[in-house]
């Protein structure tokens, strides 16, 4: 036998246990410890310790017995390095055996005792030697008695073929082996990886004395937490239950409550003393880990002793307010409370959630294309979801994809499901910008737009007007209507918002198309807009039969007279925005999409634009065909069409310097920004901004007003980052649109990949969906390559991505690495960005 592994510790006052050696678990109870707090005696297993077990090295269990009473049961705590990473379930109760059986029964009477004695034996069975639940359950539908444990003892044996383990030092070493191949195992690891842990992650275990809860006088055990886990107020919440273990008061309807309350008797009335001891603790505790905990405890022979401590349970919301008010006592460092605060807690802050989750009936899952939860009956087409939401009905807009016609729909329904698409499809990004739980990709649905029907693998078939509820956060579908907690942005958040932002370097701006986005980019504390997609104003039902009669327009002077009447309406636009934005950067991209987003589709609009055009309706079909292309996202769209029609660009450039002099009249300071999308060669560039710089000269001598304006490009095809040197020489920024330049540096079609791309990511091809994290090899390497031949030209270049990537946390971090100035999300994603800035910064 080779060496034994003795890596572990004796917990006392004096120990010095750290975290990365012995895990968080085993340095909060450190921590109790220290206070002089009564906590049982423990030995704590080293995660270097755990690691040479695993190598198939013995651990000294004789040398951790001899540090406990002959006497003494035990328990066995998981110690994850970080709190999050979970672990296996506490097993309790280890060291019993017939003879001490026979003990306890003189102390606590037959039935305690076999019910102890029982569950000792079940969960061993179960837990760890894994055999089937079931075969328990003859003895479970009978009253305990001294045959249950007999009975339970016989089919141990009979399954395992060998008598149940009598002796202590062999129960503790197969709990612990168990325990160890749990966190080693698939379910453990992929847990895990939700919470970003190495695939090394390292976990200690904590063997301590059972403090019984059961016994002669008062014993019992509870959980108490000294803040309300729904808002964070203070306020003592839990359960306490007389002769109990482990979490039963949680389990069990007439536990205590805690405190005095209408409901039932309380802890504070029965064991007054106690309580306020308990009270003590929860406040020095606080104290000394800087956190609000949720306390284990026993009563023990009328002795209280405590024997973990978790992080208390919170939302997201609780989760702001405990860190501000531990910050306002003086308790935590403003930069510390940053810290504490994922980016995810506060988009679930921005977002209705589902409450509470356990007892949904999921139908299918697709992909978490915008977080959230909604709840609705089934629509499939858009004027459905406005048709009902003038009656105050909420609906889920259901569509095998959708597209721009789409998007006035998409304010009057509640949340958005599809069968195809990925994280940048036009789904995708249209509800993230509308703030919407929108899931894409659930193509383990069937979509029956005709006949009204939705069909389910399972051959569950759901029709229009039934209810469902999606979780844009998880990707869930579920049947039913759920109950939604709402969203809350508070002054707790804001204040909070304000901390991170005095720390953040990196610039935050928003994605804004609209007044309404403007809106809300404001409030959420956006440093401008940093991408404003002009083309969706065109999808106002007034303004898209004008547009369409500028496509169909056979010559210059007729495209001009639809264009004409466009600008007007656009001047209005970005006049509005202006004004909203007072103050800040506002980047305007012109016309990006392929024309044929705005074709007629339908029979109807196919005969209004004829009427329109005064045109036979054979001539607009003609025209659609003609017009269509192979592949549209490769097509005539973006600079492309600015070259061969500029005067649709002309057009939008003198409503943005008309709205600029509209702003300077109104004492609004406004630097505009022009934005050229999809460029691949710098003659492109060139040769819009020699038309944009005209437009300017014009407008300034029709006006004499002078007003500024910055000329740059959206860098979202690859020749563009390789030429970025090229290009930099005539613009004066750059943003990357890494939707499209994921897109194409992959060849991979945005609106098409949600088709594979979970399967892509479960067999470990791609770690994550590159559409919603940068990938930061490929995509990345672009990236960097493009900053450094652009500042190489021009050193005081502006870089910034304004892709999907630009709200994603890990992409951030990215960005704050490579000194861009800023990212642009969507208006609701600004506060994640400026959080996960911010603790880049921290963490530098
Ligand atoms: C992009 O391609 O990254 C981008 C921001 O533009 P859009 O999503 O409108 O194509
Ligand atoms: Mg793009």
């Amino acid at each position: 036998m080779g060496q034994l592994v003795k890596d572990y510790i004796h917990l006392k006052v004096s120990s010095k246990i750290k975290r990365d050696a012995y895990g968080a678990r085993a340095r909060r109870l450190f921590l109790l410890k220290s206070m002089k707090m009564p906590v049982p005696r423990a030995v704590l297993l080293s995660i270097s310790a755990v690691r040479k077990i695993q190598t198939g090295k013995r651990l000294d269990i004789e040398g951790i017995l001899a540090q406990f009473c002959s006497d003494d049961l035990f328990s066995i705590r998981a110690s994850p390095e970080h709190w999050s990473w979970g672990g296996p379930p506490t097993i309790i109760n280890i060291g019993l055996n017939d003879r001490k059986y026979k003990e306890i029964k003189q102390k606590i009477g037959i039935i305690q005792a076999s019910k102890l004695y029982l569950r000792f034996i079940l969960s061993y069975s179960i837990d760890v030697m894994r055999l089937d639940e079931e075969i328990f359950d003859p003895i479970l539908n009978k009253n305990i008695s001294e045959n249950s444990i007999k009975e339970a003892l016989m089919i141990y044996e009979d399954e395992m073929l060998e008598l149940f383990p009598q002796n202590a030092k062999d129960q503790l070493e197969q709990v612990l082996n168990s325990m160890i191949r749990a966190w080693n195992g698939t379910t453990a690891r992929l847990l895990r990886q939700v919470h970003n842990a190495p695939e090394n992650a390292g976990v200690g275990f904590i063997i301590q004395r059972m403090a019984m809860g059961l016994g002669r006088t008062e014993s019992g055990s509870g959980v108490a937490q000294f803040v309300n886990p729904l808002d964070g107020t203070k306020r003592v919440t839990g359960r306490y239950l007389s002769q109990s273990q482990g979490k039963d008061s949680l389990e069990i309807e007439h536990s205590l409550f805690l405190t005095k309350d209408k409901r039932g008797r309380s802890l504070e009335e029965h064991l007054p003393k106690i309580f306020k001891q308990l009270g003590e603790f929860g406040t020095e505790a606080r104290i000394k880990t800087r956190d609000e905990l949720e306390l284990d405890f026993t009563i023990e022979d009328e002795k209280l002793w405590l024997l973990d401590a978790a992080p208390a349970r919170r939302s997201a919301r609780a989760a702001i307010r405990i860190v501000l008010d531990l910050v306002s006592d003086g308790i935590l460092d403003k930069r510390v409370a940053i810290k504490k605060i994922e980016p995810k807690t506060i988009t679930e802050l921005l977002h209705p959630q589902l409450s509470p989750l356990e007892n949904c009936d999921i139908l299918c899952s697709g992909i978490a294309a915008s977080p959230g939860a909604a709840t609705g009956k089934i629509v499939f087409t858009s004027a459905k979801a406005q048709n009902l939401a003038l009656q105050d009905i909420p609906t889920i807009l259901v569509k095998l994809e959708t597209g721009p016609e789409d998007i006035r729909g998409m304010h009057f329904t509640k949340g958005v499901l599809t069968e195809r698409g990925g994280m940048t499809s036009h789904a995708a990004v249209t509800a993230r910008g509308l703030g919407l739980p929108c899931i894409v990709g659930a193509n383990s649905l069937k979509i029956e737009a005709k006949s009204k029907k939705i069909k389910l693998s399972d051959g569950r078939v759901f029709n229009e007007l039934d209810f469902i509820t999606i979780d844009g956060a998880s990707g869930k579908v579920i049947s039913g209507e759920m109950e939604l907690v709402e969203p809350a942005f508070d002054e707790g958040l804001s204040d909070f918002l304000n901390w991170a932002e005095e720390i953040s370097v990196l610039n935050v701006r928003a994605n804004a198309d609209t007044p309404t986005d403007a809106k809300l980019a404001r409030k959420f504390g956006a440093k401008g807009i940093g991408l404003c997609r002009t083309e969706q104003m065109f999808f106002e039902n007034d303004r898209l039969l004008v547009m369409r009669e500028m496509i169909f327009a056979d010559s210059n002077k007729d495209r001009k007279v639809a264009l004409d009447r466009l600008l007007p309406m656009q001047r209005a636009d970005f006049e509005e925005i202006f004004h909203i934005m007072d103050g800040l950067p506002v980047c305007i991209r012109l016309f990006d999409p392929p024309l044929h987003e705005f074709l007629p589709r339908e029979r109807q609009e196919m005969l209004e634009l004829a009427e329109a055009l005064d045109l036979p309706v054979s001539n607009i079909i003609e025209r659609t065909k003609e017009l269509s292309e192979f592949n549209p996202m490769l097509g005539m769209r973006g600079v492309r069409l600015g070259i061969t029609l500029p005067e649709i660009y002309e057009m939008q450039a003198r409503a943005i310097f008309e709205a600029a002099v509209f702003a300077q009249k109104s004492n609004v300071s406004i630097i505009p920004e022009i934005m050229i999308p999809l460029v691949s060669a710098q003659k492109e560039v060139e040769l819009v901004r020699s038309y944009v710089e005209k437009v300017a000269n014009d407008v300034r001598l029709e006006t004499n007003y002078y007003f500024e304006y910055k000329f740059g490009v959206m860098v979202e095809t690859p020749r563009a980052a390789l030429r970025a040197g090229d290009i930099a020489r005539s613009s004066s920024f750059m943003s990357f649109g890494t939707n499209d330049l994921t897109q194409m540096t992959y060849g991979l079609s945005r609106d098409d990949a949600g088709r594979f791309m979970r399967d892509y990511v479960a067999k470990g091809v791609y770690t994550e969906d590159p559409f919603h994290t940068l990938d930061l090899d490929g995509v990345g390497e672009l990236l960097l390559l493009a900053r450094n031949r652009g500042r190489k030209e021009k050193r005081d270049l502006i870089l910034s991505v304004c892709g999907e990537h630009g709200g994603d946390p890990s992409s951030i971090k990215f960005c704050c690495e490579a000194n861009f100035d800023y990212v642009s999300c969507s208006p609701f994603r600004v506060p994640v960005a400026i959080v996960a800035s911010a603790h880049y910064e921290l963490e530098k």
